[in-house]
């Protein structure tokens, strides 16, 4: 570890630093391990060659490090809070060079002998997380041929799907026949979400920015209502379901929405806790995001057990992922939106408290 920096940070386990293959510097943030192994993303990323670009990717590590602790703990899983960042240049390095500084992050990763397990994120690719794994095991995400299991996108949507579910019982107490959802954003998650609601019998309205995406529900779901992208705030539905941005419900649009739930995928789709706290006294039950959209870090999860031989096959891990999301998106919801109730707190403000009394 000589060549390895470790840095104290006040409310951070430790920050490890060290400069890789190319001279690329990467940033491994470790939040809190009290549940075990720290999980998250590796992100690849250039800060427009900010003359301050390493404070702002150890802001980035420290952030999304400290909400993978949160998310962990919303999924009830073994695990802590990580994220590792690697600085890169406004060019994509040239193939060769990129095996070698995923080979050199790789053993960087295996230098901490299992205390952070990373995966893909935002620059990184599968086949990045491929050449990280031919020098460590503590990666997840891998392909199917390599021991993955597959996209996690369907098993996000299975939790989303749950916690409409949870409203449509617990809180408007109808029928899914009688519901009406707006699915924001047929990507990965949106589209499979579209196709679990549809079977549960909902009343479906959708919208997109891509014309392909659209005339594909067109054609699959004709009975569903296609509504333009910058009306979502216009429509009278119960459910608002954000999949596609973050901060869609802002200081502008908070009091234009019309739904009476809203519970999507989308990572930070309320802006902030005053937003929040504004959507809460407006009567409007939100499913803090992290809280939900956990399926995908679950799947992960069982990879890396299936892996370790403590599963025996795929189709069992995924069974339990898919399993596992469903009750703890459940637990969340049935702990934190009748407390929030009755506190008159927003869900977005009370699900922290709560899941810091799971890793605390
Ligand atoms: P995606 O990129 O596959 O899909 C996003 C969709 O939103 C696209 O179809 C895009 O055309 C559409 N879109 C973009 N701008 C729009 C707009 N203004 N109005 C309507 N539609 C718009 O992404 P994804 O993997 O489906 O993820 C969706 C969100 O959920 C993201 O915020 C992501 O971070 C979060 N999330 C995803 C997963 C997962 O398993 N994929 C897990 C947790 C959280």
């Amino acid at each position: 570890m000589s060549d390895i920096k470790e840095l104290d940070i006040h409310g951070w386990e430790k920050v490890y630093v060290k400069e890789l293959y190319g001279g690329y510097l990467a940033i491994i943030a470790i939040h809190n391990t009290n549940r075990g192994p720290a999980l998250g993303g590796c992100r690849f990323f250039h800060y427009d060659n900010h003359p301050a670009k390493q404070m702002l990717a150890l802001e980035d590590a420290l952030r999304l490090s400290r909400g993978m602790t949160y998310k962990a703990a919303a999924a009830n899983l073994p695990l802590g809070g990580g994220k590792s960042v690697i600085i890169r240049d406004f060019y994509e390095p040239i193939p060769g060079v990129r095996r070698n500084l995923f080979h050199s992050f790789g053993d960087f990763v295996e230098s901490l002998k299992g205390k952070y397990i990373t995966a893909e994120d935002v620059g990184t690719t599968t086949d990045d997380m491929v050449y990280v794994y031919e020098r460590t095991s503590h990666v997840v995400g891998l392909p199917e041929e390599q021991g993955g299991l597959g996209d996690p996108s369907p098993v996000t949507a299975i939790g989303i799907a749950q916690a409409i579910k949870w409203f449509t019982e617990n809180h408007f107490k109808k029928d899914p026949k009688d519901i009406s959802v707006l699915v924001q954003g047929l990507g990965k998650v949106g589209w499979y979400l579209m196709e679990f609601l549809n079977e549960m019998g909902y009343r479906l309205l959708y919208t997109d920015v891509s014309q392909k995406k659209i005339d594909m529900a067109k054609e699959k779901y004709p009975d569903a209502q296609y509504v333009q992208p910058d009306d979502v705030f216009d429509v009278e539905v119960d459910i608002f379901s954000p999949n596609a941005l973050g901060k869609v419900i802002n200081h502008e649009t908070v009091d234009k929405i019309k739904a009476r739930v809203v519970a999507g995928a989308a990572n930070n789709q309320v802006e902030n806790r005053h937003v929040a706290q504004r959507l809460h006294e407006r009567g409007i039950l939100y499913a803090p995001d992290y809280t939900i959209n956990l399926g995908g870090l679950t799947l992960v999860y069982y990879e890396y057990e299936h892996r370790q031989g403590k599963i025996d096959s795929k189709d069992k891990a995924k069974e339990i992922a898919i399993e596992k999301t469903k009750e703890n998106v459940w637990k969340n919801l049935d702990e934190i939106i009748p407390l929030a109730i009755e506190k008159n707190i927003s869900p977005y403000i009370l699900a922290d408290e709560i899941m810091e009394k799971r890793w605390k």
